[in-house]
């Protein structure tokens, strides 16, 4: 695609970035095909070709974004399943982020919608704020019926949209797991040490994946520690466009895993939360302007790794009998578009014993993708039938999935057990059946 920024746009990083994003792409619309929100709404505008459009016009022009604009890119799910699907390698995800950032900057959001956006920013990423809105939801949840119905709609009001917040609230919270400065030594030899990413929803929402992930790993002789003053990654408001915000966290990050890796030793940072894993995987990126941080974030990405990526290169001891239970496995597309991590999951459910069916149109997102199931709640809904209605044609006993965003959308939809990759690990090398404990 030719662009005509001006030398001077070009002497910015961010536009020269974009210019060799935009350059890459040769219009050849593959990308539409594989696009949850041009396959549902059918607008060109809606697919990655018409999104990388907007945004070049955004950028070459050095206008502040229309509503249009807005809308078409508020859509997006950030899924990356276009970056999948692209022959040319264009990294849509680079040029979407950098217009998240833009729109974030340069556009004045009706007052509702900024309020809600800044709640959702300030409280996803606390813990101990995100628990008490859990249990206040779930209090108010009987008085959502209660709320002027609204029709399903591409641009939901701040109702709907608080509908489908409440309705994401679980029934009950378990107690909270371990606090950071925790270290669970290897039981045993020890053949490793590695920090484990406490995360922020997932913590509160379920703490047993990262318990089981505690649980195999020392069983299996690796130390695992869960480093103090850590804090939430930064995806949440990234993908809200809250830079200032997400880059201030990431920093905050690199520095405790540094000294920790300085001072103990890290073998790899490892995640639980794919959604989470792909953002810390790209903090080379984000701060590769950043005289101080650049280094350190770069040697802080590439330390970091989805549990299955370890896992792979462990010998894991199965011990319990498991062969009869079919596993639709889910594939996260932070995982699967994002880190490029496809049959790792399955290959270690099957090896320890589980029946393992891929999910017809596995490529689509669930609708989950951080707070788009609260923000786009109609497109979400309808991924998330889609998604179970593929899932059902396996006829699985447990869905499993490596990301709690998508686990909580599924589970809404479904009677089917949905469970962690890692919590079936656990189970099929000596710990407890999920949801037995
Ligand atoms: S990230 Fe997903 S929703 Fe967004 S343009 Fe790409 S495929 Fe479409
Ligand atoms: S598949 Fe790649 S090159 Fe083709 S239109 Fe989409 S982004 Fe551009």
């Amino acid at each position: 695609m030719k662009t005509e920024f001006s030398l001077t746009q070009l002497a910015d990083p961010d536009i020269a970035e974009a210019d060799k994003i935009l350059r890459a792409c040769v219009h050849c619309g593959f990308c539409t095909a594989t696009c949850p929100t041009y396959v549902l709404l059918g607008d060109e505008l809606d697919s990655p070709r018409g999104r990388i459009y907007l945004i070049k016009e955004m950028l070459e022009k050095d206008r502040p974004p229309t509503a249009d604009v807005v809308k078409h890119i508020d859509r997006c799910l950030s899924c990356l399943a276009c970056m999948t699907t692209c022959p040319s390698g264009v990294h849509y995800m680079h040029l979407v982020d950098q217009a998240r950032v833009r729109i974030e900057r340069d556009y004045s959001r009706p007052l509702p919608e900024r309020a809600l956006r800044a709640v959702l920013a300030w409280v996803l990423p606390r813990p101990k704020l995100f628990r008490a809105s859990m249990i206040m939801a779930r209090l108010v949840r009987p008085f959502a019926a209660l709320l002027p119905a609204s029709k399903a709609a591409a641009n939901p009001g701040l109702l709907r949209r608080i509908k489908a917040m409440l309705a994401l609230a679980p029934e009950g919270l378990p107690a909270p797991g371990p606090a950071g400065g925790s270290v669970f030594p290897a039981i045993g030899e020890r053949r490793g040490r590695v920090a484990l990413l406490q995360g922020c929803a997932q913590q509160v929402l379920a703490p047993r994946i990262n318990q089981a992930a505690i649980n195999l790993l020392t069983r299996h002789g690796v130390e695992v520690v869960l480093v103090r003053d850590e804090q939430c990654c930064g995806a949440l408001t990234h993908h809200l466009g809250q830079d200032g915000d997400a880059l201030a966290r990431a920093r905050g990050n690199i520095s405790v895993w540094q000294k920790e890796a300085e001072q103990s030793g890290l073998d790899a940072i490892l995640v639980t939360a794919s959604g989470c894993g792909t953002v810390i995987k790209d903090y080379g990126f984000m701060l590769r302007e950043d005289r101080d941080f650049a280094g350190p974030a770069a040697r802080i990405s590439a330390l970091a790794m989805d549990i299955t990526e370890y896992l792979a290169g462990i010998s894991l001891t199965p011990s319990s009998q498991n062969g009869d239970v079919t596993v639709a496995y889910h594939s996260a597309c932070s995982l699967q578009h994002g880190q490029k991590i496809t049959s790792l999951p399955k290959e270690l459910l099957s090896k320890n014993g589980f029946v393992v069916k891929d999910v017809p149109e596995s490529h689509l997102c669930c609708g989950s993708a951080g707070t788009y199931n609260i923000l786009q709640p109609d497109i979400a809904s309808r991924l998330r039938d889609r998604k179970i209605a593929n899932i059902a044609t396996v006829k699985p006993d447990m869905i499993a999935a490596g990301n709690i965003g998508c686990m909580v959308q599924i589970a809404g939809g479904t009677s089917v057990p949905v469970v962690h990759t890692i919590e079936l690990l656990d189970w099929a090398t000596g710990g407890p059946k999920p949801g037995s404990s």
